[in-house]
């Protein structure tokens, strides 16, 4: 065998065990169908401006050990992720905090904005069960209507009754005058990109791209001694008990000659209408700023559009319901009879994970198996 492991995707999962196997000694190789390294975070320059070509990414952690992890292959800077919500022109700031609630109800301090809550979430008795329920109970029907109902049901294509209520935990409620929309204690942007970073973690490992594992499978294979398999786990398995629901998005990315589009990283346009979930100016990560601390004069702008995977699309989010939850589960059987191959990452384990918590996994994974 000419590698110890074979590492299929370049993505954070698989370029920080590439990078933890080679410190080990081991001999890697990794693979990637696509033309590039870096998977879903990988940013292009245009016009100075380093463009998330697959979505906006904005790291932020609790965890210590991942922060001094990426710190070694990356300069942070301070970039705070503080979204603005479109409802109709209406603008509302996120996450849910003391400026939103001021602007949806007038109330001044926090003891007017809690009874306020308090009166709407009275609807929602018991422990909620989806997550229009969790939401209401969070900061009742107003906000849920303007700022949650249609940007939801845009990006994960189902009715909010009908989704796990997870997925809405996932944004804090405040009452205080803060919009960072991260509870995390450490947050930023990788100055130069992120693609510069997995170039980082990748330095002196073999990569080849371009390359299709499942449709080179059985050659692949016989060059390692184990594989790390970070693609969609039903695919892995040619479907072969139907597949997962994933959501996909599509970018249309525009580059426009004048500086400022909307003044802000993200917008969120939260009303059913609109058909983009949000609007991305990506300059605002980096302050508007080229390397040389020169002021950029054009912008790009992505609008997403959020649809349902079919094959041939990249998959982004897992669909983490019932019903999906439940296949899941039988494919994972199926991987733990793989006795070569580990599955990680958001698609091999079917996940939505962010990008700590894949670093963290990839992390435990290598101290695991390596
Ligand atoms: N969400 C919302 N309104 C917003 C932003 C988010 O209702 O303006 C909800 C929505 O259900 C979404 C979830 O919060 O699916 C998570 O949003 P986040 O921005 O964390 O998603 P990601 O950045 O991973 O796409």
């Amino acid at each position: 065998m000419k590698y110890d492991y074979l590492i299929v995707g370049s993505g954070l999962f698989g370029a920080v065990f590439a990078q933890q196997a080679k410190k080990k000694g081991k001999k890697v190789l990794v693979i990637d169908k696509r033309p590039n390294i870096a998977g879903n975070v990988y940013t292009e320059k245009i016009e100075g401006i380093n463009v998330h070509k697959y979505g906006a990414h904005i790291f932020h952690t609790n965890i210590k050990r991942v922060w001094d992890y990426v710190n070694e292959f990356a300069e942070f800077n301070r970039f705070t992720n503080s979204p603005v919500a479109n409802y109709k022109g209406e603008l509302f700031s996120l996450p849910f905090n003391m400026y939103t609630f001021n602007k949806m109800w007038g109330v001044v301090t926090p003891d007017e904005a809690k009874a306020k809550i308090e009166e709407q979430k009275k609807e929602i008795t018991g422990e909620p069960e989806n997550l229009e329920q969790q939401a209401i109970s969070l900061v009742g029907r107003d906000i849920y209507e303007k700022l949650i109902k249609g940007y939801t049901e845009k990006q994960w294509g189902r009715d909010c009754s009908q989704l796990p209520a997870f997925i809405i935990k996932r944004l804090p409620v405040r009452f205080t005058f803060d919009n960072n929309y991260f509870n995390a204690l450490y947050q930023g942007i990788p100055v130069g990109g992120y693609t510069k970073m997995v170039a980082n973690m990748l330095d002196g490992i073999e990569v080849r791209l371009g390359v299709d594992y499942l449709e080179n499978k059985a050659e692949l294979d016989s060059l390692a001694d184990k594989v790390l398999y970070t693609g969609a786990i039903d695919a892995y398995f040619g479907y072969e008990l139907g597949n997962l629901e994933y959501r996909s998005v599509r970018f249309e990315n525009e580059l426009l000659d004048i500086e400022n589009f909307q003044g802000n990283a993200a917008v969120n346009y939260t009303d059913r209408e609109t058909p983009w979930t949000r609007i991305i100016e990506h300059k605002w990560f980096e302050f508007g700023k080229d390397e040389n601390g020169n002021d950029l004069p054009k912008t790009v702008i992505s609008r997403e559009y959020s649809s349902e995977w079919k094959p041939g699309d990249e998959p982004y989010y897992p669909v983490n319901d019932k019903k999906n939850s439940e296949l899941y589960q039988k494919y994972r059987k199926l991987a733990d009879k793989e006795e070569k191959v580990i599955f990680g990452g958001r698609l091999g384990e079917y996940k939505y994970y962010d990008m700590d918590a894949v670093i963290d996994s990839a992390l435990n994974c290598a101290d695991k198996y390596l």
